[in-house]
């Protein structure tokens, strides 16, 4: 990398010319550094957090955990690491996730090509160049052939649009945006603010420490049971046994498969049978208990009354239960949430849930919060309100393609993208598991690996070329964005308002932003066979046969 620092000290470079950028220093980001740098490339990773981790870096709230297994959320791509790390549970605290990424991290040497405690605010693309100029928040300007946006899906924050969060005079903390140090609820009263999976994490950890705790829910969420436990080198090596089986099944991680348009209702034992089961072993495969659960309504009652039911026999209140239990929507269409003993702490003496169905919030005062119907007050403030998904972090920088046009301007109705891969106008701009990919359905590390993994064999089919430039063509973003929604809109995931569909962000454009189709790895391989149709390479479309007889 050639640079100049204004300091010697720093190795901050204010300004440098590298391959490739990469935004983002989360699983995706440190993957794409390593196999760029493999590639003999000069690569400048860039993120805002002071080390390495992404959202792990970030979501330190009590009892943060993942929600899928930590033998499948961890790197396939290196045998080494596989060798070398033990899981110490079935799903993986913060702390121990972080720890696995600065173990990566200090193992391939990765944070040396990374500036932290840096955002990228813009970057513009210069047609004549072929380059683009990544302009940072410390005054950086940096030139790339590429760019690399793995920024994450869930690295917005979220903060709910109330009046007087301002005034609250105690201490209020993000659960995607949380301390470093330990939080001491001890002989605190605390208010919690949002139940999804951030919050379904945090309140039982908060209930056992708080002297009160109120939750203020809007909407509540399904929620199954994780069963957590501790993994054993016998897990690890019958895991490492299975590993060729694994990587077959990424295919079709998180996906609605075909089958579901044609599979029968599976009768009312068969599924309680199928239902206890998959409760009593835990975690989120309760979402292929049967093949048209995400299709099919009256399988999802089933599955919903299913849930509803158990939370009456672990909650004592009835009326609690009532109130904790989901019927706005289908089950699994906003992300299931897995926890350790959610609802149980709602029996808990020192635990009050608020419905805010009922009674909304209208203004957060100085020691609490008013509701239309009441005053509470607490010590402490937890938002656990979620992120602007998606899209969030790619448009809060200020992105300029070919001919001056912008992405915001590009997206203002919703993400437009190719294989969530690429944008059109947008030469050699990269969005790692982006919107219109399965990303955040499934398995969202390896999704990431597998887009690092396309994009540089795509980097190397253009490599021939002279200053090359990579795009896709208007026509093939247009087939694929249609192609996301008419899947979607075969399923019941558009009926839920959910973070999925931007549902959660006043303002935002309701458009369902994940691929949920089967195959999606097929296709980018056939894609690929066929030498990237749809894809540009120096301005040159790649046809399909039926584009290029028409
Ligand atoms: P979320 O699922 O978007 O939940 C946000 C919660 O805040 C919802 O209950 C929402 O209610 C509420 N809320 C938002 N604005 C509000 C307002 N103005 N007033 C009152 N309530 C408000 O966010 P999250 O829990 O942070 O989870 C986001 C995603 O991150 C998850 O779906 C998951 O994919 C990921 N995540 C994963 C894990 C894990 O691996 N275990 C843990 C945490 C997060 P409404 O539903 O009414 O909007």
């Amino acid at each position: 990398m050639q640079t100049t620092t204004s300091d010697s000290k720093s190795r901050l470079p204010v300004a440098a010319r590298v391959d490739a950028v990469v935004v983002g220093a989360g699983f995706a980001g440190l993957y794409a550094v390593h196999r760029l740098r493999k590639q003999g490339m000069t690569v400048l990773g860039i993120d805002a957090a002071s080390d390495v981790g992404g959202t792990w870096y970030w979501n330190r709230y009590p009892g943060a955990r993942c929600d899928v297994p930590s033998l499948n959320y961890s790197y396939t791509w290196s045998e080494e690491v596989r060798r070398e790390w033990r899981w110490s549970e079935k799903y993986a605290t913060q702390p121990e996730i972080l720890r696995y990424i600065q173990f990566v991290a200090d193992k391939f040497d990765l944070r040396t090509d990374y500036l932290f405690d840096t955002r990228v605010t813009a970057a513009d693309f210069d047609e004549d160049a072929g380059t683009w100029y990544v302009k940072t928040s410390a005054g950086d300007r940096i030139e790339a052939r590429y760019v690399l946006l793995a920024t994450g899906n869930l690295s917005v924050p979220n903060y709910p649009k109330v009046p007087g969060l301002g005034d609250f005079a105690g201490p209020v903390y993000h659960t995607g945006k949380w301390p470093h140090q330990k939080v001491d609820f001890r002989g605190k009263r605390v208010g919690v603010i949002g139940t999804g999976s951030s919050g379904v994490q945090a309140i039982p950890i908060i209930a056992e420490e708080a002297e009160e705790l109120l939750v203020f829910q809007r909407t509540p969420n399904f929620s199954v049971p994780a069963h957590n436990g501790p993994l054993t080198d016998e897990d690890h090596l019958r895991f490492e046994a299975d590993l060729p089986k694994f990587r077959k099944s990424l295919e079709n991680f998180g996906r609605v498969p075909s089958s579901a348009y044609s599979a029968p209702v599976p009768s009312d034992e068969e599924q309680r049978a199928r239902y206890n089961h998959l409760w009593e072993n835990g975690g989120e495969s309760f979402l292929v208990a049967f093949p048209n659960l995400l299709t099919s309504q009256e399988v999802n009652d089933g599955a919903a009354a299913f849930v509803r039911e158990k939370i009456r026999t672990i909650v004592k209140d009835p009326a609690t239960a009532r109130a904790l239990s989901a019927t706005t929507s289908p089950f699994g269409v906003k992300r299931v949430c897995v926890d350790t003993n959610y609802f149980a702490t709602f029996n808990r003496p020192n635990v009050k849930l608020v419905n805010l169905r009922q009674e909304p919030i209208e203004t957060i005062t100085h020691n609490g919060l008013m509701t239309s119907t009441g005053r509470y007050e607490f010590d402490e403030l937890v938002i656990a309100t979620g992120y602007d998904a998606m899209t969030g972090a790619i448009l809060a920088m200020d992105i300029q393609g070919r001919d001056g046009r912008k992405l915001r301007d590009e997206w203002a109705a919703g993400p437009q993208s190719y294989l969530g891969l690429m944008v059109h106008g947008f030469p050699n701009l990269f969005t790692i598991t982006g919107p219109g990919s399965p990303s955040v359905i499934g398995n969202v590390l390896l999704h990431g690996e597998h887009h690092v993994d396309y994009v540089l064999r795509l980097i190397e089919h253009a490599a021939g070329k002279q200053e090359p430039t990579i795009d896709v063509t208007a026509e093939a973003q247009d087939k694929w964005v249609a192609h996301v929604a008419a899947v979607a809109d075969k399923t019941l995931f558009p009926i839920a308002n959910s973070w999925y569909l931007g549902a959660n962000i006043p303002g935002k454009p309701r458009v369902f932003m994940p691929y949920v189709g089967e195959g999606y790895r097929t296709k980018c391989a056939e894609i690929a066979a066929l030498g990237y149709v749809g894809f540009c390479f120096n301005e040159t479309p790649v046809l399909s046969d039926s584009a290029k007889s028409a």
